[in-house]
């Protein structure tokens, strides 16, 4: 792999690996572009076939921060560590701890919290070996599950993409067809239930289905078959690359706004999404709930505040739509238009403040 190639292509500021010989742990941290503030991004644990296959995916997640920090209006670079090994085999609390020292070492350079196969009662062991750790679920200035505010998030999203599209925001009499009952999913549907919506669901789960019916009513109907419902909303909770070739013939919805991460295969999706007429709201605008929520621990933990940061989504994705618009952009590329934009003024202002 040519390491430095791929770093200067994307403008990655540095990659770090960590050995130690007495856990075994494996890690890399990844630092895409810290013009805004610190790197921070979630601690994936997963068992690589390669070590290049691990390196792409900590330079492709720490690049993936910086947009949506940028995005989110977070004074937060963009970073992302991963350490190579199978979590329900290798994890332990002193190889955590050996994370921990190592993140600490690079004096808050990057900043840490969960991702999958590090969970938040992780984080909590890490943060015993350095401050640079967020998203915990106890104690002073813990922030908690931040599922609910990504599920806040989401709402306000739809809200902004329903006033473009019908003129109004309300979700009175809207269908809205969900996939996915997990921790953000079931929040939504709780929303969605308060504000008068109709609701169909799937889950591969069917505990999660069952659950959601008896508290809600909503209607059920199998996994594969939420891409065709007839409905106002396509909200995405589960996996990415829901929305790919053989998905988009099958849509029968004006809008697409969910929580997922990486939602389209690929950017040929998001402008098929155009071509088809449907509204497509970029997934790390619209799921930045959960960072802004575990970033608001950096200030000593406020809900209020975390939650009124979040709502602040409605106006990410209003810009994004306004800017898609005036420069006839797919909604995709107009998110990171918008957070290329920050990134650039900040640098400039940086560049103007410089010593000589
Ligand atoms: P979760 O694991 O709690 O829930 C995911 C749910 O999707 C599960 O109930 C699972 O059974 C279901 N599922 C998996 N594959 C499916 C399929 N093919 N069809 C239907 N259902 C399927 O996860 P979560 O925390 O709710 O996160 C959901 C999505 O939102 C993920 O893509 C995650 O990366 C993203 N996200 C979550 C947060 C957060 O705060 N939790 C923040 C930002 C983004």
């Amino acid at each position: 792999m040519r390491i430095f190639h791929e770093m200067s292509r994307y403008g990655y500021e540095e990659l770090i690996f960590a050995y130690d010989e007495l856990t075994g742990l494996r890690a890399i941290i990844a630092i895409h572009n810290t013009t805004l503030g610190p790197a921070l991004g979630g601690c994936r644990m997963y068992p690589y076939k390669s070590e290049d296959e691990a390196i792409i995916d900590a330079l492709r997640l720490a690049r993936g921060m910086t947009y949506k920090s940028s995005a989110a209006g977070l004074n937060l670079g963009g970073g992302k560590a991963v350490i190579i090994g199978d979590p329900e085999r290798d994890k332990n609390e002193e190889l955590l701890k050996a994370f921990g020292k190592f993140v600490h070492t690079m004096g808050g350079r990057y900043i840490t919290a969960a991702d999958m196969g590090i969970g938040s009662e992780d984080i909590e062991i890490i943060h015993t070996e350095t401050q640079y750790a967020v998203g915990l679920s106890s104690g002073p200035g813990a922030g908690g599950d931040p599922s609910p505010i990504t599920a806040y998030g989401v709402i306000r999203g739809i809200t902004a993409c329903l006033e473009e599209v019908f003129g109004d925001g309300s979700l009175k009499g809207k269908t809205v067809a969900v996939q996915g009952i997990g921790k953000v999913g079931y929040s939504v549907v709780r929303h969605l239930f308060e504000e008068g919506a109709d609701i169909y669901i799937t889950d591969v789960s069917q505990k999660r289905v069952d659950a959601a019916i008896r508290e809600f009513g909503v209607k059920s109907v199998p996994p594969d078959s939420i891409y065709n419902v007839e409905c106002d909303i396509f909200c995405p909770c589960a996996v990415g690359g829901v929305i790919n070739a053989e998905t988009i013939m099958q849509l029968k919805c004006k809008i697409i706004a969910g929580s997922a991460n990486n939602q389209l295969k690929d950017d040929a999706c998001g402008d098929a999404l155009v071509d088809l007429g449907i509204l497509y709201a970029p997934d790390y605008i619209i799921n930045a709930g959960g960072l802004i929520n575990v970033a608001d621990e950096l200030s000593g933990y406020n809900r209020e505040r975390a939650l009124r940061k979040a709502g602040g989504i409605y106006d990410a994705i209003k810009r994004v739509i306004k800017m898609a618009n005036q420069k006839g952009f797919p909604p995709h590329l107009a998110a990171s238009y918008l957070a290329e934009e920050r990134i650039a003024k900040a640098s400039e202002i940086k560049g103007r403040f410089a010593p000589s």
